[in-house]
């Protein structure tokens, strides 16, 4: 699949490296149920990503996802499903689900007529700047995670395990659009005088920081996002499972 992916353009080398541990950690851990959950992930949110308008995202990195984007989705799934076995299904569809919520939400967010606002401020700004939400975003990111959370259900023949990861998912989507307003480093490129989210523009250039932390980009908000929401995962499955 990583392969396919890589021919197809939506990973670039690293990225599908990196996939490919995160789809064999989770195979391993939750075995071919968990494998399911993760297409089922990739699948609609690389759809979705062809539904976007790229154009319109402030400094998005490019269509080709790297290790970094790979690992920040997928890597709390993975190493989640490989040191608690018996949540391993839970951590990966609650985890997967603030990813696709993330992503559906950058994506269809782009379609948005009215630019959404930032969350710190109230400002309107460009379509992608971490922590602005808009109403199609938001709603898309509740389709994300919805999608992911029935598949989950479908395959563990689950309904708690469904509507936890749902919910964990959509919360996992408004925690990482409040770290991406309070806590993420926002950058200037004095080269192109346009704002950015990485340190190192596009342009090959080095940023200057406006305000958060330096070390937290685009890439460690939602790794934490997809972090909390495993956590949380294997919380409900303890919770739960035992009576459902
Ligand atoms: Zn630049």
């Amino acid at each position: 699949m990583a392969l396919a992916a890589w021919a197809a353009r939506a990973l670039g080398a690293s990225g599908a490296v990196a996939a490919t541990a995160v789809g064999a950690a989770v195979v391993i851990g939750a075995g071919w149920a968990g494998g399911l959950v993760l297409l089922a992930f990739f699948v609609s949110s690389s759809a979705v990503s062809l539904a976007a308008r790229p154009d319109r995202l402030l400094d998005a990195k490019g269509g080709r996802r790297d290790a970094g984007q790979v690992l920040a989705n997928g890597g709390a799934a993975a190493l989640g499903a490989l040191l608690v076995r018996p949540a391993a299904l839970w951590i990966v569809t609650a985890s997967l689900a603030a990813a696709a919520a993330d992503t559906w939400a950058t994506s269809t967010g782009s379609r948005s007529r009215t630019p959404p606002r930032h969350l710190r401020s109230g400002a309107p700004v460009p379509a992608g700047t971490s922590g602005a939400i808009s109403a199609l975003g938001t709603a898309g990111g509740i389709g994300g995670a919805a999608v992911t959370a029935l598949v989950g259900a479908l395959v563990a023949a689950s309904g708690a395990l469904g509507v936890a990861a749902g919910i964990i998912g959509i919360c996992g989507m408004l925690i990482d659009s409040m770290l991406g307003a309070l806590a993420q480093g926002r950058f200037h490129c004095p080269a192109c005088d346009a704002p950015s989210e990485w340190p190192v523009h596009r342009c090959g250039g080095p940023t200057t920081l406006l305000g958060g932390w330096r070390w937290l980009t685009n890439d460690g908000v939602n790794g934490m996002a997809t972090a909390l929401a495993a956590l949380a995962g294997a919380i409900a499955w303890a919770v739960w499972s035992p009576c459902c």
